[in-house]
């Protein structure tokens, strides 16, 4: 059987997930309480509904309690976002996913039990931030308060030297847990092998040695 979606909010963020999961080939669910952005998905999601999720009885009859996993992409209505999560949880939902405006609606969807909120323009920001430090700088991903996960291109610098030679861990702190060539993936890189310029290197550790890190790759 399909997974089944269903995404609440078309704007831009709520509609970009439901046409990537339609087009991936998901059952989705497009609910908005605005015609237009409804009729935009007529064609792209398997159902498109105009409806107010603020309203329980409006979601006990589109039937939501059967959808494995609802995506609350409600954004300056903070309300009606942590109201339609409230609704979701107690309808037994078991994955929820909600866009959060900012820290205070994170902390509130955390507590009504959201099972993963998502913050993009804070998340895209950092991302681009560490990006902007250093041409190298690939992708950067939060792991949690303190630590994180750097995917930094070999480069000129690191071109021809082996982890060994590098020894990042002593300089700082930081490990490099693999090595992308190309479309493999070396979890268990050699530590003497030589790196070529367009080797990734997969590289976790704190924020703090990271940034170090970084801002040595910046002048490459
Ligand atoms: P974007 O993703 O475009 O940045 P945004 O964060 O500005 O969006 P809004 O535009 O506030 O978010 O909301 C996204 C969509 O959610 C809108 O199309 C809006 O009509 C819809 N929406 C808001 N409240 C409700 C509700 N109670 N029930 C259903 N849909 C709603």
């Amino acid at each position: 059987m399909k997974r089944e979606f269903a995404v609440i909010g078309l704007g831009r963020f709520g509609g970009s997930i439901c046409m990537e999961l339609s087009r991936e080939g998901f059952n989705v669910l497009a609910i908005d309480m605005e015609e237009d952005k409804v009729n935009e998905f007529r064609n792209i999601a398997s159902h498109a509904v105009i409806a107010d999720t603020t309203d329980e009885q409006v979601l006990k009859e589109l039937g939501i309690r059967n959808i494995e996993h609802v995506i609350v992409a409600i954004g300056e209505n903070i309300q009606a976002s942590i109201l339609t999560t409230i609704m979701l949880k107690e309808l037994g939902i078991k994955k929820i996913t909600v866009k959060a405006q900012n820290d205070y609606h994170e902390k509130v969807l955390n507590k009504i039990g959201a099972d993963h909120v998502v913050h993009p323009e804070r998340d895209m920001g950092k991302r681009l931030a560490h990006k902007i430090i250093s041409n190298n700088i690939l992708d950067y991903l939060e792991l949690s308060d303190e630590h994180s996960i750097v995917e930094v291109q070999a480069g000129k610098k690191m071109a021809g030297r082996s982890l060994i030679a590098l020894d990042i861990r002593a300089a700082y702190g930081c490990n490099v847990v693999a090595i992308k060539q190309g479309n493999e993936i070396n979890v268990s890189p050699s530590p003497d092998a030589e790196l070529g310029a367009d080797d990734i290197l997969i590289v976790i550790g704190a924020d703090r040695d990271i940034g170090r890190f970084e801002r040595s790759l910046a002048d490459d």
